[in-house]
């Protein structure tokens, strides 16, 4: 049946500017990457779009290469914009990327202006839409000058095929490059997307003051590890998840004793903060005013649900934050 918005969505969900920009994003952003393609059910791709709508989540987060196949994720969410979320396109940020392998010969890769142009126009077509909202890089090129990515990027927003352009994957020497080229260019970097969470911290050597310094919002990827930073992995590994699908990015020898160990004496402490540890594991990265939203993934409604509600505590006590750090030294 048609869906009707809940609404009170913009109620409870907190939304955070992005850097210096004129643009909010909802604390929680949902991504695409697994779950939305022609392997998953569309029905249940509906349900957590629509789950993820009607708290608040304004931001959704997809690539050319996401699905599998590559380009089913963008093809399935259009496909659901247009049935479910007719007329409600500028209540919604969505977010494309190119910079992974899309297609054979030497144009379907990486970062040259003939690669990035081209992808975003397929990417529009299959989403059905004039323009995204965010177009990012999606990972540095070595071998492209850097002009000539950001040039593309400017050129995309100059079209009008994007409104805003990001920056993923940068470490902070290529991040403070490019940011200097897109603003002289008159295309600020509204947003970098790095991976994040209690488990990958590289980001917090240096790239995370330059973002503060420079006002470009931050965007953590899989918060939860892919799955790992929730107590879904402490008692083997379910049917059902994403280590233990064929096409699932997270391999279970990344699941080890030492890792689960950790995520034991976490979710310890997130009860004792009366939180799951995925709402522990979202919080942590919240703490942090610079990032702007934290980009999750979910395969079922009742997850998005439970990482939600950790927006009822984003506050740490310091006796908290040292007992975190002690645990992932140990
Ligand atoms: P997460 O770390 O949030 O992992 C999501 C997975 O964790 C879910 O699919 C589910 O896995 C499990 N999960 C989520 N919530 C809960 C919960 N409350 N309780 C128990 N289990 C839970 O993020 P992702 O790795 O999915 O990444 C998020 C998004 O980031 C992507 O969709 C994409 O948009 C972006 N991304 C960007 C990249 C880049 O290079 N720029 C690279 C990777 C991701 P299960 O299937 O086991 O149920």
């Amino acid at each position: 049946q048609t869906y009707q918005p809940n609404p009170k969505r913009y109620q409870n969900m907190i939304y955070r500017r992005c850097g210096n920009s004129g643009l909010k994003l909802s604390a929680l952003s949902l991504g695409l990457w697994h779950n939305f393609g022609d392997v998953d059910s569309i029905e249940n791709s509906r349900k957590l779009l629509r789950t993820a709508f009607d708290a608040g989540i304004t931001h959704f987060d997809l690539a050319n290469n996401y699905g599998p196949p590559p380009g089913s994720a963008e093809e399935n969410f259009g496909k659901i914009l247009k049935t479910d979320f007719h007329g409600l396109r500028d209540q919604m940020v969505i977010s494309s990327k190119a910079g992974y392998y899309m297609w054979e010969g030497p144009y379907g890769d990486w970062g040259s202006k003939k690669y990035l142009i081209s992808s975003l126009d397929q990417s529009l077509n299959r989403l059905g839409l004039d323009y995204v909202d965010i177009f990012y890089h999606h990972r540095p090129d070595p071998e492209t000058p850097l002009e000539e990515t950001m040039g593309a990027l400017h050129q995309i927003v100059q079209q009008g095929k994007a409104l805003y352009v990001g920056l993923s994957n940068y470490k902070k020497e290529e991040a403070a490059k490019a940011f200097k080229i897109l603003k002289d260019l008159g295309t600020p970097c509204l947003i970098h997307q790095p991976k994040y969470s209690m488990f990958v911290r590289w980001v917090e050597n240096g790239l995370m003051d330059l973002l503060g310094k420079e006002k470009v919002g931050c965007i953590p990827f899989s918060p939860l590890a892919q799955g790992m930073l929730t107590n879904k992995y402490l008692h083997g590994i379910p049917e059902d998840s994403r280590a233990a699908k064929s096409h699932g990015f997270l391999k279970t020898d990344q699941i080890t004793e030492d890792n689960l160990s950790k995520i034991k004496s976490l979710n310890e402490l997130a009860k004792e903060r009366e939180q799951s540890l995925a709402q522990m594991a979202l919080a942590w990265l919240l703490k942090d005013e610079r990032v702007t939203s934290v980009l999750i993934g979910a395969s079922k409604t009742s997850q998005l649900e439970d990482s939600i509600a950790c927006l009822n505590n984003i506050q740490f006590t310091e006796e908290e934050l040292v007992k975190i750090e002690n645990i992932l030294e140990s």
